[in-house]
């Protein structure tokens, strides 16, 4: 065996210099190649492929949603082509097993944690012959001590450098089963905590001050573990952390101390899955939001009290949407206190309740996966038609996006910190909306 090749396909690519996110998932999986194995990771978002240089001995193994699918299978071919095994997990192996055993010699079902190691030692032993055809996790891992990131893979993929923002994962799981969420069946149903110790000694090993977290749903930890939530805020209070990004539902605002204990160990930002001011739509929405404008402006209010911004998370074309659902949208973002905002065409991703209700009553459209990026519509909405949608979509997106309206929540956003951290808050203040108006944006260009 000559090496192991992790390869993440290209998506955002480089802004100013720097890829967005870094390959976390990537550098979990590299910390588990035996240190006698040389490892490397490849993301397409930083460089381009030296794809020529692969061959016999090499284990190649590709991360991928569903978005950047095709992309994979692209690599995967030419990898098998000159001779080196291929090996694809991530989100969208893991809910379409079958689509992804078209192009690759294996495909990992799950989080990969038990079975990578396993397919290292097969290929090590009989190479390709040696791969099985499918991997699959029979257990959710219990977090501790798992995949830990080693000191090789942080010096190679040298993040501060390369990133904008450090990926981090704490907790994982969530049981709420939003009918177009795949976290149910990608991280489990229930809440798993990664002990505070090795939290701790992943950031200071890693030296980053700032990060984003991959959790699913960090916010239900307050109503679920409260203890271990404190717990974490107390040790991360002194790591003298920049700030943080954790992704959460709005019961959060019921939590006032433990807002303010995250507030003062560097979480100072909540994006919350409010999802619609439709209260029709509240069957889809998994119990965490109602769709009620008042109960959302509160949440708002009450987070914000104890100095914490919030970005709120929306999704436009549920089956009891109507245009008056998207001029509602617009007069409660241009009147709300929000700092950022991410409205999003709904999907029907592979795993979810939502394509399952699509297969049934034909209303899937035939378009590429790399559409699946929630700024196209992939599927026949309810209540208009396709290019309906797609207009209404755009007469939203072009109001909250334009540049006034970014200006105008990235300066509230500044505006929660003290004017000696500015400089340092510049960056978060305006990205995130940047980020949304860019991604809203690609669906013209592709
Ligand atoms: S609460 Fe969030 S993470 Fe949980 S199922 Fe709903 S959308 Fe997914």
């Amino acid at each position: 065996m000559r090496r192991v090749v992790l390869i993440r396909p290209k998506r955002d690519g480089r802004i100013f210099g720097k890829a967005p996110g870094s390959p976390y998932t990537l550098m979990r999986l590299a910390s588990l190649v035996p240190e006698e194995i040389p490892v490397e990771i490849w993301d397409e978002n930083i460089r381009a492929l030296p794809l020529d240089t692969l061959g016999e001995g090499d284990l190649v193994g590709i991360t991928s949603m569903t978005l950047t699918i095709e992309r994979a299978e692209a690599i995967a071919r030419v990898a098998k082509r000159q001779g080196a095994g291929v090996v694809v997990g991530g989100v969208h192996a893991t809910l379409m097993p079958e689509h992804v055993q078209r192009f690759a010699h294996s495909v990992f079902v799950g989080e990969g944690y038990f079975t990578w190691p396993q397919a290292i030692q097969d290929f090590a032993a009989e190479g390709t012959q040696g791969l099985k055809p499918l991997y699959r996790d029979e257990a959710w891992a219990n977090l501790e001590g798992v995949a830990r990131i080693s000191d090789r893979v942080i010096q190679m993929v040298r993040e501060n450098e390369h990133y904008w923002t450090p990926y981090l994962e704490i907790t994982r799981g969530c049981p709420r089963n939003c009918s177009f969420c795949t976290a149910i069946r990608v991280s489990g149903r229930r809440m798993r905590l990664r002990p505070v110790d090795e939290v701790v000694d992943e950031i200071e090993r890693r030296g980053i001050k700032r990060f984003f977290l991959t959790d699913d749903n960090f916010g239900l930890n307050f109503i679920t573990d409260p203890d271990y939530c404190a717990e974490l805020f107390q040790a991360l209070m002194r790591l003298g952390l920049h700030s943080w990004t954790a992704q959460s539902e709005m019961s959060v605002a019921n939590y006032p101390e433990l807002l303010e204990m995250g507030r003062a160990a560097g979480l100072d930002k909540h994006f919350i899955g409010f999802e619609s001011v439709n209260p029709d739509n509240r069957r889809e929405l998994g119990g965490k939001s109602r769709g009620k404008v008042e109960q959302t402006r509160e949440a708002i209010r009450k987070i914000h009290a104890t100095g914490t911004s919030v970005v709120g998370l929306f999704v436009m074309g549920f089956d009891e949407d109507t245009p008056a659902t998207f001029q509602a949208m617009w007069d409660f973002i241009r009147t709300s206190e929000l700092d950022g905002v991410s409205v999003t065409v709904l999907t029907p991703y592979p795993g979810t309740p939502f394509r399952a209700l699509c297969e049934q009553e034909g209303r899937l459209l035939d378009v590429p996966w790399r559409h699946y990026d929630t700024a196209h519509v992939t599927y026949v909405p309810r209540h208009f038609t396709v290019d309906e949608l797609r207009d209404w979509y755009d007469w939203l997106c072009r109001r909250i996006y334009s540049p006034w309206q970014i200006a105008r929540r990235g300066f509230r956003s500044l505006s929660r910190h003290p004017i000696s951290q500015a400089g340092k808050k510049l960056f978060s203040s305006f990205s995130t909306d940047y980020g949304y108006r860019r991604t809203y944006g690609w669906r013209h260009v592709t």
